[in-house]
């Protein structure tokens, strides 16, 4: 019998809900381990106070000297919450997040010590940066990196550990993280928006970028997921026989949450409270086990670093529950995968959702302006775009025939279609009053209407307006929000400055006033941009040949999308926005093509091992009953065996079958990883895993399933697609 499987079920069945309770409300504990606004004014002088807000609200330095006053109060504050430890805590490109502990406890000698915390050790550190990948830069340039204070996303404490948000970047510069070239890229957005937004209103002054994620994730039982190598080790099943009942009668989208997830949501969302993670909703998603969780939004840079740290709250507090949380994006296969909806708009210092419809008629053409921009931007970046959301998990969703598909575009209805076409035919050249009265009264000036539902019902785009919002569907659940969103702030940041020379130069060259320059350019860009605008069904094959007709790129595999990453155009366009050297594109693309390749290999000797060393040996056991059996029947029977041993005999051969194909297949799989394994680019090596080894994972796994249907329940050492799935 498989003893580790029927264990862990034995064990999953056995399981109580943990007990959750919140003495006090919410709103009281929100943000009580953080040090914001409230707790610095109580622990910092007014000077510390004003220069830490100042770096806030304009990206001023913060003086050495100040910066010692600020590191005291921050040391009191969190000594007196509990903590012993400080650390810099940063997002390196490794995927998660990185921390190194320091006590503030130091000797000061005769046998006594006192709890130390410096201006110097807040605002910089110097962690070991050889075992972070770096993609050549520490080869070329120096060998080490240092972290460094970010004072616009607040400390926080974590068990009992002061955490100070830093960026990680090499001593010549160049960024080591995911962080770096956001806040580039928002300093970029900011710029170029609130260039733009002078033509509608001067006092702006400062534009922000707001991202609300929305995360999804599947929640297994530890045992069950410990009863499963492919789970441990890659995040996914590589194989299993789909169950009977799958997702297809819909009845857990919206349903009552099982107890025991319950239970640990209330206890993460305490945890988030604590720390200032907005979280606001909870629900169960399409597939059994799959749930969702989603904060209000807040600033891109602050809500970037909350999803890294509720990934890794995530993680702990589903130990205390005994659950296990898979953030793959297909961790099963045949069941709804997970994504990390981006939630994306931009917001000036007076109060104003650019990318919301106002109340008067220039307020909306200040909302069409950047609602434009931003169709016009994905519609000249479409490939960039697909491949800031490219990883070996993501592959499962945006390759495979799940909604969003690889291809790129943009949905906002039927309404604002209409007016973009009424848009499209504004006069070339200056507009007549009485025209520009029409489009104010009638087009621009009935926005805010249409726009009460606007929402894409069948959710197969992947980047949708969304009444106040624009929504980029096509990131991934494992995904750091840091690189879509680079991507995106930086194209529409380059966009809007494309935008305003254009606008500039009408009402300089052709003495136009602004609204008629205006009018011109984005008419302009709506003709220019009909290629991404979509609002069909994403899924399947017409809208793939549709998109192929329409010049859109289809990059189904990662290698193929990362490409875009480090075309002259892209590397032009980062160093133009001042978001990233050609150094620093060029050697994220080789560390994301290495981090696919790491993975496909891995995926690969787990397979082969789990096919090999698993399965086969209980498929021959099962066949040496089977072949007993018949040995018996034949004995009984004498020549007349064959009637009563028919199906036994089917069996065998059947086993055997899918045994020869498990074993031939394997072998091949991995003499390609060996072959690919010796090459020495890492472009073709990515190549070769993609379309020489991976492909192997499918007729490995189809055999291995069809063995799991023909050998006894007893005798099968993997848990199976109902037990993980609906063991609840
Ligand atoms: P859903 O997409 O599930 O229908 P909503 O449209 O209500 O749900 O919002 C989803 C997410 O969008 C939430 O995380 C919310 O905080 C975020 N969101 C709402 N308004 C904005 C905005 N103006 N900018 C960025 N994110 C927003
Ligand atoms: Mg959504």
């Amino acid at each position: 019998m498989s003893t580790l499987r029927f264990y862990a079920i034995k064990k999953t069945l056995n399981r109580k809900p943990v007990h959750i309770e919140e003495k006090q409300r919410r709103s009281e504990i929100f943000g009580a381990n953080v040090f914001n606004e409230a707790t610095m004014r109580q622990f910092l002088t007014k000077e510390a106070f004003n220069s830490v807000m100042a770096a806030v609200e304009t990206g001023a330095k913060i003086d050495r000297s100040v910066a010692d006053h600020i590191s005291t109060g921050m040391k009191e504050w969190s000594i007196s919450k509990g903590a012993t430890h400080y650390s810099h805590w940063f997002q390196p490109l490794t995927g998660s997040t990185a921390e190194k502990h320091d006590a503030f406890f130091e000797t000061i000698g005769n046998g006594l010590a006192i709890e130390k915390f410096g201006g110097t050790q807040l605002v910089q550190q110097e962690p070991d940066a050889s075992s972070f990948p770096n993609g050549g830069i520490r080869n070329t340039f120096e060998a080490r990196g240092y972290t460094a204070w970010d004072p616009t996303s607040p400390a926080f404490i974590y068990g009992t550990t002061l955490c100070i948000p830093t960026v990680f970047v090499s001593y010549t510069g160049e960024a080591l993280d995911y962080k770096t070239p956001l806040l580039r890229a928002l300093f970029a957005m900011d710029t170029a928006a609130v260039a733009v937004c002078k033509y509608f209103d001067k006092n702006v002054k400062k534009v922000n970028t707001s991202l609300g994620w929305e995360q999804e994730y599947f929640l297994i039982d530890s045992a069950l997921a410990a009863s499963r190598p492919d789970i441990v080790q890659t995040g996914r099943t590589l194989l299993g026989h789909s169950a009977a009942k799958g997702q297809q009668l819909d009845d857990h989208y919206f349903g009552s949450i099982p107890a025991r997830a319950l239970a640990y949501m209330r206890d993460l969302e305490v945890e988030c409270m604590l720390l200032g993670i907005p979280v606001k909703t909870r629900h169960n998603e399409v597939a059994p086990n799959q749930f969702e969780l989603a904060p209000i939004y807040d600033e891109a840079n602050l809500a970037v670093d909350h999803n890294s740290l509720l990934m890794d709250v995530m993680h702990k507090v589903a130990e205390r529950h005994n659950f296990r949380v898979l953030f793959h994006e297909k961790p099963f296969a045949g069941v709804n995968g997970s994504g990390k909806h981006n939630n994306w708009s931009l917001t000036t210092d007076t109060g104003i959702n650019l990318l919301g419809p106002g109340k008067t008629p220039m307020s909306n053409l200040q909302f069409l302006t950047f609602f434009i921009n931003t169709i016009k931007a994905v519609n000249d970046n479409e490939e960039l775009l697909r491949a800031a959301i490219a990883s070996a998990s993501n592959d499962h969703r945006l390759g495979a025939n799940e909604a969003p598909p690889a291809i790129m575009s943009v949905f906002i209805g039927e309404q604002l279609t209409g007016v973009l076409n009424e848009l499209e035919n504004v006069t070339n050249g200056k507009l007549s009053p009485e025209e520009k009265t029409e489009l104010k009264l009638n087009v621009v000036g009935k926005i805010p209407d249409v726009l009460l539902d606007n929402t894409d019902r069948n959710r197969t785009s992947p980047f949708a307006f969304t009444g106040n919002k624009f929504e980029f569907r096509a990131v991934g659940s494992t995904a750091n929000c840091a690189n879509p969103m680079t991507v995106l702030n930086t194209i529409v940041a380059k966009q809007l400055r494309d935008f305003k020379l254009e606008v500039d130069k009408l009402i300089k060259k052709k003495e136009m006033k602004k609204d008629d320059a205006i009018f011109n350019v984005l008419r302009d860009y709506i003709k220019k941009s009909k290629n991404i605008l979509f609002e069909g069904n994403g899924y399947g094959e017409a809208w793939q040949e549709e998109a192929a007709k329409r010049g859109l790129s289809n990059h189904r595999t990662t290698p193929e999308a990362l490409k875009a990453k480090v075309s002259e155009k892209a590397i032009k366009l980062f160093e133009d926005m001042g978001v990233m050297n050609r150094i620093e594109s060029e050697s994220r693309y080789e560390i994301e093509m290495e981090d696919y390749i790491l993975r496909i290999q891995i995926e690969g000797r787990v397979l082969g091992d789990i096919a090999r060393n698993h399965i086969v040996p209980v498929a021959v056991q099962y066949q040496n009953r089977l072949i007993k059996n018949v040995k018996g029947l034949k004995e009984i029977y004498g020549k007349d065996f064959k009637k009563f041993a028919q199906e036994q005999l089917n069996l065998i051969e059947d086993i055997s079958g899918h045994i020869s194909s498990i074993n031939s297949d394997v072998t091949r799989m991995t003499d390609e990883r060996r072959t690919a394994n010796l090459i020495e680019d890492f472009e073709i090596r990515a190549n070769d895993y993609c379309f020489k080894v991976k492909p192997l994972f499918d007729s490995i796994r189809y055999h291995c399933d069809k063995l799991e249907l023909l050998v006894d329940d007893e005798l099968w050492p993997m848990t199976k697609y109902r037990e993980l799935l609906f063991t609840n």
